[in-house]
């Protein structure tokens, strides 16, 4: 079954043609700065190179039309006609409390999904637009929703609520949700495949590094804590977000600045993080170049950024009880030994030991880049949430 996977942000569309008879990723893009000025398409088909197209892109209905017509465009495309595509996979941002694995999208779920908006206004509004742009454009194809926080629906009750009135939670549902699920999901069976164990009798800490960053504590395949929140703004510090902070200095900063709610909102999400602290950058291959280069706020970045994701890693061997396998992943998992080297520092109590030269041989590859006598594991592998997504597309529609 051919599956498009779909992925709506404010402004952009990133999407990806996925066989999943033979897992092949066909074709793969995004839209970029849609409704804005210079809008770009950037596709890449498995077997040839990339194109990028300039176009004036509106709205995501458009967005849509240019993927679908390059998917199937002469030079570029990878299908013939609009209905090799079987099934469509939407990455949802937020299923609240009431969904726990993925769906299939029907005009109730939909309403469900409005009602979802209050939770992440910033996030599931892009996704419903997306869903509603293919819903014009590949009439009848069936849709399926895949959400972030199904993959830690499980997680109790200890690890979900906040120290807040319990009404608040009753409410609002102001709980503890967490998000980058299907990757947590991915690379926790890939490291069981790794470690030649069943996911059942392992405990795992999976670190999801991207501009986003994430922190899972899995026993036995299940979340039991993860650092992002409500919302994906807490826990470690990210490209643009702060992440953990003493909630009393929103209010502080607010009041001293005259802040309206929507630009605390735009400083903790936009210009916090590395690119807060550093000035420089929320690209951490930046962040780490400036701090070789001696850059003084750069290097207090890099090394809060480790420090406090060591101190996550240390927290959950305590949530879990023990760790047979410390994993890391995204951009910045994958393809650093800086980032991987200096949060491991010190956790040699806690039986984690990096072998120096496989962690600078592990670049984009999976790999186990514990030393040979190390007790815990550490693993590095890339992770494919697409390929998540298409899979679970596929047996939702299946099960139809
Ligand atoms: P997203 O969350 O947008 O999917 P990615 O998973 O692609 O993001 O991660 C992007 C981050 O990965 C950026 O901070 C980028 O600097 C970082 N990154 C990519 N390659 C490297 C590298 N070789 N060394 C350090 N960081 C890297």
């Amino acid at each position: 079954m051919k599956v498009l996977v779909i992925n709506c942000g404010s402004s952009s569309v990133k999407y990806q043609l996925i066989d999943t008879d033979t897992d092949v990723s066909l074709a793969k893009g995004m839209v970029a700065r849609i409704g804005m000025s210079g809008s770009v398409l950037t596709h890449k088909p498995h077997d040839r190179r990339e194109v990028k197209v300039s176009a004036e892109i509106l709205d995501h209905i458009v967005a849509i039309e240019y993927v679908v017509s390059i998917l199937m465009s002469e030079n570029h495309g990878v299908i013939k006609e609009r209905s090799e595509i079987e099934a469509i996979g939407h990455r949802v941002v937020h299923g609240g409390e009431k969904f726990s694995d993925s769906v299939l999208i029907t005009p109730d779920l939909l309403v469900d999904l409005r009602n979802l908006i209050d939770l992440a206004p910033l996030h599931n509004p892009h996704n419903i637009r997306g869903i509603n742009a293919c819903l014009k454009t590949l009439p009848g194809v069936p849709m399926v929703a895949v959400f972030d926080t199904a993959f830690h629906h499980k997680m109790p009750a200890h690890a979900y609520i906040y120290g807040l009135p319990y009404v608040m939670y009753k409410r609002y549902g102001i709980r503890r949700y967490g998000f980058h699920g299907t990757s947590h999901q991915y690379v926790s069976e890939r490291a069981a495949e790794m470690l030649g164990k069943p996911l059942s009798e392992l405990k795992l800490i999976t670190c999801h590094l991207g501009n986003g960053a994430s922190v899972a504590a899995i026993d036995g395949g299940v979340s039991i804590d993860t650092s992002m929140g409500f919302t994906p703004l807490e826990g470690l510090m990210m490209g643009t977000r702060s992440g953990d902070l003493d909630p009393a200095i929103i209010l502080h900063v607010m009041a001293r600045e005259e802040l309206t709610l929507h630009e605390a909102n735009t400083l903790l999400n936009k210009h916090s993080g590395l690119a807060g602290i550093s000035g420089v950058s929320s690209d951490m291959r930046e962040i780490i170049e400036a701090a070789k280069d001696n850059h003084a706020n750069a290097k207090i970045a890099l090394d809060a950024y480790c420090y406090r994701l060591r101190k996550y890693i240390a927290a959950y061997v305590g949530a879990l009880g023990g760790l047979d396998a410390l994993v890391y992943t995204a951009g910045i998992g994958e393809n650093s030994p800086d980032v991987r080297e200096c949060s491991c520092e010190r956790l040699e109590c806690l039986g984690i030991e990096i072998d120096k030269t496989k962690n600078n041989q592990a670049v984009g590859k999976q790999m186990d880049i514990s030393t040979d006598g190390a007790r815990v594991r550490t693993l590095v592998i890339p992770t494919n949430e697409e390929l998540v997504i298409a899979h679970d597309t596929r047996r939702i529609v299946e099960a139809q």
